[in-house]
């Protein structure tokens, strides 16, 4: 088929949610974020993720037959988000860091800025290149907490949010943020992180981690680390 008239730019149209997914294996418990849980079937119930195949997470799903996507609340700090999104369960524990428990399935429910878990028996595992589609039947759905869900779209434009490599629509997310700030007649540089992608924007501050806004970078205390991922300041470059 013809790749005439293919203008990757529409599939930023295309809308999602935002998901921890979380999977176990031997008494190994890992998570990582996705935007790809979906409800294919009502009777039975079924749900469908895509997963990249380079994610751990993957395959202990792959192995174990089971997986739980936890729905992440509109407020969630990025920095919840850094800890599964940005690092891999290869290098560190990730659920030393967050409030769990185990469900029925066995797969880990963060308890943390999440408004319902949906537990998952896998049925049907489709190659799809770089990422699988599991598909299988809801054996537990139950509410946390009431709020907001997040959406992919209010984290990026709202939250400042990066695009982990391995999501699908990675190469297609990629958008380069020129600007500078202007406070009074001097220039407040943004800076980049170097690791996940975060910019910190001056202007924006870091409200999460006590940094008000209007905090130049160079200001930041030595102590300060990316919200997204952990890098340290020494991580950050000046943007162009
Ligand atoms: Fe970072």
């Amino acid at each position: 088929m013809s790749t005439t008239g293919l203008d990757l730019k529409a599939l930023r149209y295309l809308t999602y949610g935002l998901y921890i997914l979380t999977a176990h294996d031997r008494g190994k418990r890992n998570g990582c974020i996705v935007n790809t849980v979906v409800q294919v079937a009502s009777k039975p119930c079924l749900v469908s993720v895509s997963v990249s195949k380079k994610n751990l997470t993957h395959d202990f799903i792959k192995k174990t037959g089971f997986f739980a996507a936890q729905v992440l609340t509109k407020d969630v700090p990025l920095k919840l988000i850094g800890i599964f999104g940005f690092r891999s369960g290869r290098d560190y524990d990730k659920f030393d860091k967050v409030r769990f428990r185990d469900g029925v399935t066995g797969c880990p429910v963060v308890l943390e800025h999440t408004l319902a878990s949906i537990e998952v028996e896998v049925e049907k595992a489709i190659d799809c290149s770089s990422h699988t589609v599991f598909i299988g039947e809801v054996v537990r759905a139950e509410n946390l907490k009431k709020g907001e869900p997040l959406t992919y779209a209010y984290y990026h434009q709202v939250k400042g949010g990066k695009t982990g490599k391995n999501a699908p629509g990675y190469k297609a997310s990629i958008a380069k943020d020129n600007s500078e700030t202007e406070k009074g007649d001097k220039k407040m540089k943004k800076y980049v992180c170097s690791v996940c992608g975060y910019v910190y924007d001056p202007d924006k501050g870091d409200p999460d981690s006590g940094v008000k806004p209007g905090t130049p970078f160079e200001k930041l205390p030595d102590g300060w680390v990316c919200p997204v991922c952990g890098a340290a300041k020494a991580e950050f470059e000046p943007q162009d």
